[in-house]
This record gives structure tokens, C-alpha cells and sequence, in this order.
């Protein structure tokens, strides 16, 4: 069982930054896959612009080389070769002159003009400023943000205040990939569309929620930024943030972008501060392998892993903690909230039967999809054994190997672009209201000039992670390796 595809309007699609790292891996292998599929009309057209002296055919090279790298199923030579003549390149610079009026001569009236900015946040003011000089965007434009969409409430309001400068909030897409995640917005359509987990989706019967982010690799070659940055700005501001809201909010009077924005708001304005004792920091550390190397500064007190305890003051969540976590170096790659439901308030059986609390699982990597666990009889003649068995909601298990084959979240989001529609994407309110929330936590460590607490590379974190939910009498979901 495979949904409609249904071909967007035709469009003219900007990449700034065209020939950059996230272009080659993400944008463009995503664009190809909606061709491939067929979402991509005819007339649609992509157009790299970046720094970088480059022709038409140059471009197109380029991006043949993406696709054999990055696109895997669907590489086939004789659509490659058909999606290629989509492409074109203009040469610009955005800090200057260079290039704009060539870009503005390009491009096509009455088709959907859209610019994704997949150049560093610095450029994002120069390019929107030049976008409107040249008469190259107009009112009905839109243009795609990378993150990071500032580094602190300031710099994130000065970033809004720039772009409102050229273009209304209905015009600018603020991209978090995880919003594009097929099991994020399934997480909607489970609460929302069943009767089933929303009369129990409350404190009453919610023990506690966990969020994980794990990755396995290290800071890579990111190393300087990162080290600016750390777990809190670079995933908790934003990814588990948007993951929470969406597991917390009310449901919206509509699945339309303000009404479910809306929602989302008001869960992050609910957010308590988090005290001191509720934050775990830590930073990989071994013999061999240290996160102070990595970054090239000894004296780094950055974390490359965080836990906090989030405590959402509202009537819904009141008394049920968030748990959050996230870090590079752990031992499995995983992204997930488990809703951890309470248990039976009296047990009819008897104490040694093994009976445990349900539980949700929505993972959104590896393997998207979600598992309810549900306490049943051991069969058998063994007596009144009670196990746990998981009722499988992977997508590949219900509806066919193919339905498993969902579309990349940046290929998603990038389609929603085109079809104007801002659901999944972060509206410049709630950014600020993000760091609002995360800002005064991190000045106040950065003020104690806390160290984080090491933790072994490939590990599961920090011993004092496990003890923030051990002393609430719980524990986190076993990472595997
Ligand atoms: P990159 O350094 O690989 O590419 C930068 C691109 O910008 C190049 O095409 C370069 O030619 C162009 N550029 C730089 N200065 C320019 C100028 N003055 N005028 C015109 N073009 C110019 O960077 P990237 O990794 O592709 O990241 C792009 C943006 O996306 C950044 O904001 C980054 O934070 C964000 N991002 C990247 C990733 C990723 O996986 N790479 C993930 C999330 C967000």
C-alpha cells in the first residue's frame, strides 16, 4: 500500500549554497527521489547558486556525483539524465554584487519562486536583502532557514528582525528536519485521529515521557562550531524541543500551521525553569579518544551530552516529568520518546508475576515507526504468567516493504515548501520562545563555569544521568549497541 503521489506546482527552487555540503547529501538527492516519484512537475527547476566558479554542465556534474553517493534504490542513469536538465547554476555572491542580476534573469514569472538558504546564518540577512534589490523574490516568495537559527534569544530575535525586514512570517520556512520525520507527524495522527491514547494522554496515567537523541559519531570535522555550541543549543533548543511540543501539546482545533503552531507555543511558555540538580552534563573521555581533542581545545567546558528533567506547568502534565537526553559518542544511534503509562492502580495478580507498565516507543531512527508494549498471559500451561509483548506499528510489518520506503524528511519538507504549507516548520515565536526558555540554563553553568562529568566514548552517558531517574525511582530506556 503506497500513498498518491501528486505533482507540486511547477516551481523554481534557489539553493543558496548549492554546492555545499548539505546540498549534496540532503536537497538535492531529495529533490531526485520526488522526481523519481513523479511529485516533481515537468516544468519545475532548480537553480545552485553559490560562490563557487561553475557552469551549467559543471553543476550538473556535480550533482550526478551526489546522486551516485548519496541516493541508493532509486539511482537510475536514464532519470538521472532527465532530472539533471531541471538543473542550472548561477554563479553569486552574497556579499556582494556579483551574479544578482544574472540570478534575476533566470528566473521564471508565475511559477512558485522559493529560496532555500543552505548557506551559514551570517549570509541569511545579506541574501533576503539582495533577494528584494534585485526585484528576484516578490510577495508570494518563500524562502527555506537552516539551523542554526541563532545561538541565543538575542541573536535569534535579530535574525526574525532581518527577515521580517523582506518577508512576512507566511513567507519563511524554518527548517527542522525532524518535523519532517514520517513518525512525527504520525505521532499527530495517533493522538489525534484515534480514540484510544488521548483520553489517557495526560499525568493521570502517563508516568513519565523520555526523549533520546544518541548519535554515535563524535563532533567530526564540525569540532570549532560545536564547541560554541553543545548538546543544549545544537539538539535541545530545537530537535527535542519540537519533539516534546508535539508530544505535550493540546490538540489543535485544526491541522493547519497557526492552530497546531499555536499549540506548540504555548507548551515551550509552560516549560519550568530547570534547576541545577535536574541537568546532567557530560563530555566523551577515554585514553584514546576525548571530545577535548576533537575540538582542539584542552579547556573546553562545552558538553557533548545532556540530560535534563522538564517539568511542563500546566494542567495536563502537571506532576509528569520529561525526561531528555542527548550526546554524540553513545553506544547506539537512536532517536525515540517513550511514553511510559503508569501501572494498574491495584494488581489482582500476584506480586512475582512480572507485570509492568505499558509503554509507547515512536522512534524516528533507525527503523521509523512505533511499538506499544502490552502486558499479556505467558501461553502455556505455566500458570498466571504475565510477559510483555510489543505490538509492532512498523510500517513495514502493516503496510508493505514499500509504505517503508518513506520519503526523506528534507525531500518532505522541501515539497511542503512548494505547496505553502508552514505545518512542520518552526514559526519565529516559538524559536524565541525556545531560547528563551534555554538561555538563563545555560548562562547559569556557564556562570558556575561547570565542568561536565566524563563519560566513556560509546557508552550510554554519564554514571549521573542514570542517578537523575533512579532517584525518581525510574530509568531509561536500555541503549544497545
Ligand atoms: P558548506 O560550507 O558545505 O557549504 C556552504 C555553501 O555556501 C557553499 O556552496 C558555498 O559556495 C556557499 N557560500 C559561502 N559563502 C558564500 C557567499 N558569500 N556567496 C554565495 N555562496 C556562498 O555548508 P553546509 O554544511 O552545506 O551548511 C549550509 C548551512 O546548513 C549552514 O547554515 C549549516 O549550519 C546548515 N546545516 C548543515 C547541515 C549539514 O548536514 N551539512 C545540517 C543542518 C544544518
Amino acid at each position: 500500500m503506497v500513498s498518491r503521489v501528486i505533482p507540486v506546482e511547477a516551481f523554481d527552487l534557489v539553493i543558496f549554497g548549492g554546492t555545499g555540503d548539505l546540498a549534496r547529501r540532503k536537497i538535492l538527492p531529495g529533490l531526485y527521489r520526488r522526481f523519481y516519484d513523479g511529485q516533481m512537475p515537468e516544468d519545475a527547476r532548480i537553480i545552485g547558486a553559490a560562490r563557487s566558479e561553475m557552469d551549467e554542465a559543471g553543476f550538473r556534474q556535480f550533482v550526478k556525483e551526489a546522486l551516485k553517493e548519496f541516493v541508493s534504490k532509486r539511482y537510475d542513469e536514464e532519470k538521472v539524465a532527465t532530472f539533471l536538465e531541471h538543473l542550472t547554476y548561477v554563479s553569486v555572491d552574497a556579499m556582494g554584487t556579483d551574479g544578482w542580476k544574472d540570478l534575476a534573469k533566470v528566473m521564471r514569472k508565475d511559477v512558485v519562486r522559493a529560496f532555500y538558504f543552505s548557506v551559514g546564518p551570517s549570509l541569511f540577512g545579506e541574501i533576503a536583502e539582495r533577494l528584494h534589490k534585485y526585484k528576484i523574490a516578490d510577495d508570494d516568495s518563500r524562502i527555506v532557514v537552516e539551523k542554526p537559527f541563532g545561538n541565543n534569544l538575542e541573536t535569534a530575535r535579530a535574525l526574525n528582525r532581518t527577515l521580517a525586514e523582506h518577508f512576512h512570517e507566511t513567507q519563511i520556512y524554518r527548517i527542522d528536519h525532524y518535523l519532517g520525520k514520517e513518525t512525527v507527524q504520525n505521532l499527530m495522527a495517533v493522538r489525534f485521529a484515534n480514540m484510544l491514547f488521548e483520553p489517557l494522554w495526560n499525568a493521570q496515567y502517563v508516568d513519565h515521557i523520555q526523549i533520546t537523541v544518541a548519535e554515535t559519531v563524535g563532533v567530526g570535522g564540525r569540532g570549532g562550531y560545536y564547541d560554541k555550541s553543545g548538546a543544549m543549543r545544537d539538539m535541545v533548543q530545537n530537535h527535542l524541543m519540537q519533539l516534546l511540543c508535539l508530544t505535550a501539546m493540546e490538540p489543535p482545533s485544526k491541522f493547519e500551521p497557526d492552530a497546531v503552531r499555536d499549540e506548540k507555543l504555548k507548551v515551550i511558555r509552560a516549560l519550568q525553569p530547570v534547576e541545577p540538580g535536574d541537568i546532567v552534563r557530560g563530555q566523551y573521555k577515554s585514553q584514546k579518544e576525548s571530545y577535548i581533542d576533537d575540538v582542539e581545545n584542552p579547556r573546553s567546558i562545552t558538553e557533548s551530552y545532556i540530560a535534563l528533567k522538564v517539568e511542563i506547568a500546566n494542567w495536563r502534565w502537571n506532576g509528569t516529568p520529561f525526561y531528555l537526553r542527548t550526546g554524540k559518542r553513545m553506544k547506539e544511534r537512536v532517536s525515540e520518546i517513550v511514553v511510559r503509562f503508569k501501572e494498574p492502580p491495584h494488581s489482582i495478580f500476584e506480586e512475582d508475576t512480572g507485570q509492568t507498565a505499558n509503554e509507547l516507543t515512536i522512534r524516528l531512527q533507525p527503523n521509523e515507526g512505533m511499538d506499544l508494549t502490552v502486558t499479556i498471559k505467558e501461553p502455556g500451561p505455566g500458570g498466571m504468567r504475565l510477559i510483555d509483548v510489543p505490538l509492532d506499528m512498523t510500517f513495514a510489518e502493516a503496510l508493505g516493504e514499500e509504505a517503508a520506503d518513506v520519503p526523506d524528511a528534507y525531500e518532505r519538507l522541501i515539497m511542503d515548501v512548494i505547496r505553502g504549507n508552514q505545518t512542520l516548520f518552526m514559526r519565529g515565536d516559538e524559536v524565541e520562545a525556545a531560547w528563551a526558555w534555554t538561555d538563563p540554563l545555560i548562562e547559569a553553568w556557564e556562570s558556575r563555569e561547570e565542568r561536565p562529568h566524563a563519560y566513556e566514548p560509546g557508552s550510554i552517558g554519564p554514571e549521573e544521568a542514570l542517578i537523575l531517574m533512579h532517584r525518581d525511582g525510574r530509568r531509561w530506556r536500555e541503549l544497545r549497541s
